[in-house]
């Protein structure tokens, strides 16, 4: 697999504490990748050290292949746009302004993209209207813009939903759905709700204290979460033999257990099970909601 990120092992230390420990997560090319984490998880310090803001005290990152100690590293970071914390808007000028004023700071000679990217964030029809008088919304979609001047294709962004109504958080996410389908553009999001980003996300690292303890697809996060019976046997290969003949859908779990996904006829399957010697030991229902997973993952509670 491609990876637009990479990171092995990389520390940050703030004297004694550690901000980043041990850290290794990997972001697909084409991803939409959620980071979750709560309050001082270290999603704003991760997101420093991949941006060059901040040097790793140990461990190594790669973006696009290139290790952050090659000196090519400040070449790569070129096809990065970020927002870290706050957008960096300048409040008195019009959206327009905003946007020719990055090209200045890029050097881009002629304002080509100019008008595209307006229409793309939905900002073309704010004319005279200074950033300031601008909703939450409003000035997060004028940070994007801003961030795509450099035409990225890998978007880091800061808690982008943090604050916004349900209609601006509706705006945001259809923005990075359209900018990853049509420009290819790879994210990188940090939340702390993994609710809100679960609409969007193709892939997820869970962050608890500086450590991403959980890399997950979004396939793979709904199938843990989906609803399930979950059995222990005494006489595993009989029900097994049972389960294939019936053509249900299940999976043997590491615990010894399994988990059948189709809807079954309770008396009907213990019956079956019997007559075959097979004894059911546990029987459980079992469905969990995302955020219930996320806490059991970070409180250390099973997600099997
Ligand atoms: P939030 O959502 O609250 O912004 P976060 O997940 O982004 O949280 P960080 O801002 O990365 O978390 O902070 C991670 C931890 O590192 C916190 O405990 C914070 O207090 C600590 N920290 C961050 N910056 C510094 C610093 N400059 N000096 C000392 N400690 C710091």
């Amino acid at each position: 697999m491609e990876y637009i990120l990479e990171t092995e092992a990389l520390d940050k230390k703030y004297k004694q504490f550690k901000a980043i420990d041990d850290l290794n997560m990997h972001i697909p090319k084409g991803a939409i990748y959620g980071l979750i984490g709560k309050n001082g998880a270290g999603k704003t310090t991760l997101i420093r050290l991949i941006c060059g803001l901040q040097k790793p005290t140990s461990g190594k990152y790669m973006i696009y292949g290139i290790p952050n100690t090659d000196k090519q590293i400040t070449k790569v970071r070129k096809r990065i746009g970020a927002i870290v914390e706050t957008p960096a808007i300048r409040i008195d000028a019009t959206a327009e302004d905003n946007l020719k004023e990055q090209y200045k700071i890029l050097g881009l000679p002629s304002l080509d993209n100019l008008k595209d990217i307006l229409k793309l964030v939905g900002l073309s029809e704010t004319g005279k209207k200074k950033a300031r008088n601008f909703s939450l919304g409003m000035k997060q979609r004028l940070g994007i813009a801003i961030a795509l001047v450099g035409e990225p294709d890998f978007l880091i962004l800061d808690e982008p939903i943090n604050g916004l109504d349900p209609e601006g958080i509706i705006e945001i996410r259809e923005l990075i759905l359209r900018l990853n389908k049509e420009k290819g553009i790879t994210f990188l999001i940090s939340s702390h709700y993994l609710d809100e980003l679960s609409k969007i996300a193709t892939h997820y690292g869970f962050l608890n204290k500086g450590k991403i303890i959980q890399e997950i697809s979004k396939k793979k996060l709904e199938e843990n979460c989906r609803k399930r019976i979950e059995v222990k046997v005494n006489n595993m290969k009989e029900c097994i033999y049972y389960l294939e003949e019936n053509k249900l859908s299940y999976e043997i779990k590491n615990n010894g257990k399994i988990n059948i996904y189709d809807m079954i006829n309770i008396s009907e399957f213990v019956v079956a099970l019997s007559k075959r010697n097979c004894i059911i030991e546990e029987f459980n229902e079992k469905e969990e909601s995302l955020e219930n997973y996320y806490m059991n993952l970070i409180g250390g509670g099973s997600n099997v």
